[in-house]
C-alpha cells in the first residue's frame, strides 16, 4: 500500500496532524492504511510537514519506496529517535488543578502551562492526558519540542515562546 503526496485538490481537509486546514493546492501527504470501517483502503491526510512529526514511520516509508520529496531530516531523524515526539498535541494553560501528569503523577496545578498529549490509535489521535512542561526531558527523551510546536501551530497566540522554551529546558 502506497502512501501519496499530491497537492489538495479542495480546502475542505483537514489535516490529521494539526487539526487545521489543509489549504487548496498546498502538497499534502496521504498515509494509506486498511479501511477500519469496511471494505478497502482508507487516506489520512496531513501537512507534510505534520506527518513529518506525528507519523514518522509513514513519511519514512514513502521514501524508501522512492518518494521524491524535501523533508525536514531533522524532525524526521528527531521524531524517529524520540518515539513519544508524536503525542505531543499541544501546550496549554490547565483549566484545573486536577490532572495528573502522566510522567511524575503529580498533580498540574491550574493555570500553569503543561504540555498536551494525543496518542494514536486506528487512524486518529486520542486526547489522553497531559505532562508538565519540565517532564517533557523524562517522558520523552527529549525537551526540543519548539520546533513540533511551531510546525503544529500548537503554541497559543497569547503565549510567550521564550517562556515556553525556557520551561520546558527547566527540568
Ligand atoms: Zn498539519
Ligand atoms: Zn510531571
Amino acid at each position: 500500500m502506497s502512501h501519496v503526496l499530491e497537492p489538495a485538490s479542495s480546502g475542505r481537509a483537514k489535516c490529521r496532524g494539526c487539526g487545521r486546514p489543509i489549504e487548496k493546492g498546498e502538497l499534502r501527504f496521504g498515509e494509506r492504511m486498511p479501511n477500519l470501517y469496511g471494505e478497502g483502503d482508507m487516506t489520512l491526510w496531513f501537512h507534510l510537514a505534520c506527518a513529518t512529526w506525528r507519523r514518522p514511520e509513514a513519511v519514512t516509508e514513502f521514501l524508501e519506496e522512492g518518494g521524491d520529496v524535501e523533508v525536514d531530516r531533522s524532525a524526521l531523524q528527531a521524531a524517529t529517535e524520540h518515539h513519544r515526539l508524536q503525542r505531543i498535541a499541544g501546550v496549554e494553560r490547565a483549566s484545573s488543578g486536577r490532572a495528573r501528569c502522566r510522567h511524575c503523577r503529580e498533580t498540574i496545578d491550574k493555570d500553569t502551562w503543561r504540555i498536551r498529549l494525543a496518542f494514536y490509535e486506528e487512524g486518529t489521535f486520542n486526547p489522553s492526558g497531559f505532562i508538565h512542561m519540565a517532564c517533557a526531558q523524562g517522558y520523552v527523551g527529549t525537551a526540543e519540542l519548539m520546533p513540533l510546536l511551531e510546525t503544529l501551530g500548537a503554541v497559543p497566540d497569547n503565549a510567550d515562546k521564550t517562556e515556553i522554551a525556557a520551561l520546558l529546558h527547566r527540568c
